[in-house]
């Protein structure tokens, strides 16, 4: 594997891939890598011809109040094990190769950012929307690799792909776990270990969330999650919320698929989770 850390050169690495007709499967993330991330990388190599992971922590995404400083890196770590899940090329290009200046046009995601973690987190899609758009120029990707935990990224990403023509497939892959059902995150190395004793929390609320819906209105299951995120884990919850997926609206009708997501605060890591499902026949009581 090689890693690549100038922009140039990764555009004329990609220019002569295309041109070869090899098709190219990217990976982007922050780093830190866990086995979600790999998860990516193994279905990119099954599926394309080389595949690029980048590792990029992307200022434009985080808040003045947020973690950029403090999230997690080792690169030498993430070679290691980009390298063994078998990505061909690591981008890693620094802040300042990205943006040498701030960017010329600034990128505002509309869609699909007014609930969830568009909410709670002003300028984080864009931010999202803008390195996505400078990745996918610089890679020329056929397919990009995403992971569901982060499902409004997802319904973002795909709103940018299709709005813009970008000729890339987004690709879902299914959220990683821990075995006690916590979702694999960078961030969860910031749990202390009583934080990370409760966390399998979310997910189990979500599942029991999942389970209600087929019998109490959707106000009444995320009170009934609120409680037991209370009662069972000294974190504070940011937000419960039930959506259309991957519209992220109000859910007004009972078709097509919903998702229930929640982000919680622990002192030092903020953790998001969720669970995006079709209701089974039955299950078809949903109301507001
Ligand atoms: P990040 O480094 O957190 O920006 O994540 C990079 C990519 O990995 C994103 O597409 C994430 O959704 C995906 N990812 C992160 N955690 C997981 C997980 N537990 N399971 C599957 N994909 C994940």
């Amino acid at each position: 594997m090689k890693m690549i850390t100038s922009v140039s050169q990764m555009q004329s690495i990609s220019k002569e891939l295309k041109s070869s007709g090899k098709k190219i499967g990217f990976v982007p993330t922050m780093g830190y890598l866990h086995e979600g991330h790999l998860t990516l990388v193994t279905q990119s190599v099954k599926e394309c011809d080389v595949t690029v992971m980048s590792i990029f922590v992307n200022p434009l995404q985080f808040g003045p109040n947020e973690d950029f400083d403090q999230y997690p890196r080792d690169i030498d770590r993430d070679f290691a094990l980009a390298k063994s899940a078998g990505a061909d090329l690591l981008f890693y290009p620094s802040v300042k190769e990205l943006y040498p200046e701030e960017l010329p046009v600034k990128m505002t995601a509309l869609k699909r950012t007014n609930v969830l973690c568009g909410a709670k987190r002003p300028g984080h899609f864009d931010g999202v929307v803008s390195v996505l758009t400078l990745l996918f120029h610089i890679v020329q990707p056929d397919r990009a690799y995403f992971g569901q935990k982060d499902a409004q990224q997802v319904a973002v990403v795909k709103g940018l792909v299709e709005g813009y023509f970008f000729p890339v497939q987004i690709v879902t892959v299914e959220t990683v776990r821990e075995e006690d059902g916590l979702a694999k995150s960078s961030r969860n190395v910031y749990l202390t270990d009583k934080e990370r004793n409760e966390a399998p929390v979310l997910y189990q609320s979500l599942i029991k969330g999942k389970e209600m819906l087929g019998t109490k209105t959707a106000d009444q299951v995320i009170s009934l999650m609120a409680s037991n995120i209370q009662e069972n884990t000294s974190g504070k919850i940011d937000y419960i919320e039930i959506l259309s997926y991957p519209e992220l609206l109000p859910i007004n009708n009972k078709t097509g698929q919903f998702i229930i997501a929640l982000a919680v605060q622990f002192e030092h890591a903020r953790l998001i989770d969720n669970v995006v499902f079709t209701p089974e026949e039955e299950e078809l009581c949903i109301v507001q």
